[in-house]
């Protein structure tokens, strides 16, 4: 056991479900393998809240979110319970865990030409937990091998919001500020793509 893996336990994980998680699909947790990281492309934790409390699939009485948030100062909290499918990447849901780094991204005019660049760097406190939280699901989910990002998953081009004559990326989330080299440094995740 590496330093790492001591010092995350259940107990810095904070449980804040969303209240319609039980509305989410049961999966059996032997089937996750794969980790996709994402970030939430705003300003803070509340907003995000408030996105991932928003229903969006009436049928279902459910909506799109993570399973873990992970806010500039290291906070963990868990959203939605890993024996739960989230919605949070096209295609890859049923067998994923969505971990989502609070940072600004293309905020707040995701589509436009002008703001493509990601200028926000990720916080130390934030990649710490972020080690921990992956040392910790390691652990506990024996299937689990596999991590990437939801840019990598997630090609797809769309019309510009300011010109739609010219094509921008759906997403860009965690964009090229995650550092993917130290993260992967010392965990047995491979790269999925
Ligand atoms: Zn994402």
């Amino acid at each position: 056991m590496t330093s790492d893996e001591s010092e995350m336990s259940e107990q810095y994980i904070h449980q804040r479900l969303l209240p319609n998680a039980q509305c989410l699909e049961l999966r059996d947790t032997s089937t996750i393998d794969l980790v996709v990281i994402h970030c939430t492309e705003l300003p803070d934790l509340a907003m995000a809240r408030s996105y991932g409390e928003r229903i969006l699939y009436p049928a279902s009485g459910t909506g799109n979110s993570g399973h873990y948030y992970i806010d500039r100062d290291g906070l963990i909290e868990q959203w939605v319970p890993l024996n739960r499918i989230a919605h949070h990447v096209h295609g890859f849901n049923a067998h994923s865990i969505g971990i989502e780094l609070v940072n600004l991204g293309r905020y707040p005019n995701w589509l436009d030409t002008a703001s493509q660049e990601m200028t926000e760097p990720y916080t130390q406190r934030q990649l710490d937990s972020l080690v921990g939280l992956l040392h910790f699901l390691s652990a506990a989910l024996s299937k689990l091998q596999w991590i990437t990002g939801h840019d990598l998953l997630d090609t797809k081009m769309v019309p510009a919001s300011d010109k739609p004559a010219e094509w921008v990326f759906r997403k860009k989330d965690p964009g090229p500020h995650f550092p993917w080299d130290n993260v992967l440094d010392n965990l047995r995740l491979m790269p999925y793509l």
